[in-house]
C-alpha cells in the first residue's frame, strides 16, 4: 500500500504547527516545530505571497497530512462527502474521524496515526470481535474495538495509553482492559482537527 514518507517533521513545518505525526517525540522539546518554527528548505524563511489558492491548498495539505492519507485517498473522501448530502466540510471530517486507524489512536491506543495504522494493518484489532486489518475500516455508533486477546503489541498499546491525557467524547475507552466503544458519530466541535474544512471544499469545488 502506497504512503507518505516525506519526512513526518518537515510535513509539520511546512503547515506551521504540530501535527502530531511521531508519537511522544512530539510532546517532547525535541519538537522541530518548537526548534525552526519556518517552512523547511532553503526559501523558508523568505517571505511567501499569500492568495486564497494558497490558504486552501495548505488547508488541504494539512488536512491530509493530519490523517496520514494520499492525495488520491483523500480526494475520494471529499467526493463521497459532497455526494452523501448536508454539509460537505462536516462529511468529510466525519468521515475521516471514523477510520479504523484514527479511533484506534483517539481512543489512545497508539501513539500516532502512523502507529495506530500499522496495529490495525498487522491485526491487532478486532471490531465487535472481529478481526478487521484495514485502516480505512469506518466505524458506526456502537462499534466495540478491542485488542486481539494474546496480542504481542500489548506492551506498546499500554505505553501509548499513558501518553493519552483525553479521549474524544464521542468514543469510550478502557485503558485497563483495552476496549473503546464508539459512542455516536462525532459532532463537529467535538473533532479537534485543526483544519478550516470550508476552505477545502472551495478548493476541491473550484
Ligand atoms: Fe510534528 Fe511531532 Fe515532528 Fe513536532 S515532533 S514537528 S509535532 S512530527
Amino acid at each position: 500500500m502506497a504512503r507518505d514518507t516525506s519526512p513526518k517533521c518537515k510535513q509539520c513545518r511546512r503547515e506551521g504547527m504540530k501535527l502530531f505525526l511521531q508519537g511522544e517525540r512530539c510532546l517532547a522539546e525535541k519538537c522541530a516545530v518548537e526548534r525552526r518554527s519556518y517552512p523547511p528548505g532553503e526559501h523558508g524563511r523568505g517571505r511567501i505571497k499569500q492568495s486564497e489558492y494558497l490558504l486552501q491548498l495548505r488547508e488541504k495539505q494539512k488536512a491530509r497530512r493530519y490523517y496520514g492519507l494520499l492525495e488520491t485517498q483523500f480526494r475520494t473522501y471529499y467526493e463521497k462527502a459532497s455526494r452523501a448530502g448536508g454539509v460537505t466540510g462536516d462529511n468529510l471530517l466525519r468521515a475521516l474521524e471514523t477510520r479504523l486507524d484514527n479511533v484506534v489512536y483517539r481512543l489512545g491506543f497508539a501513539a500516532s496515526r502512523a502507529q495506530a495504522r500499522q496495529l490495525v494493518r498487522h491485526g491487532h484489532f478486532l471490531v465487535n470481535g472481529r478481526r478487521v486489518n484495514i485502516p480505512s475500516y469506518g466505524v458506526r455508533p456502537d462499534d466495540i474495538v478491542t485488542l486481539k486477546s494474546g496480542s504481542s503489541a500489548e506492551p506498546l498499546i499500554r505505553d501509548a495509553t499513558d501518553l493519552t491525557a483525553a479521549v474524544a467524547p464521542w468514543l469510550q475507552a478502557d485503558h485497563d482492559g483495552l476496549t473503546g466503544k464508539v459512542l455516536k458519530w462525532p459532532e463537529r466541535a467535538e473533532i479537534d482537527t485543526p483544519v478550516q474544512e470550508q476552505l477545502i471544499v472551495e478548493l476541491y469545488s473550484k
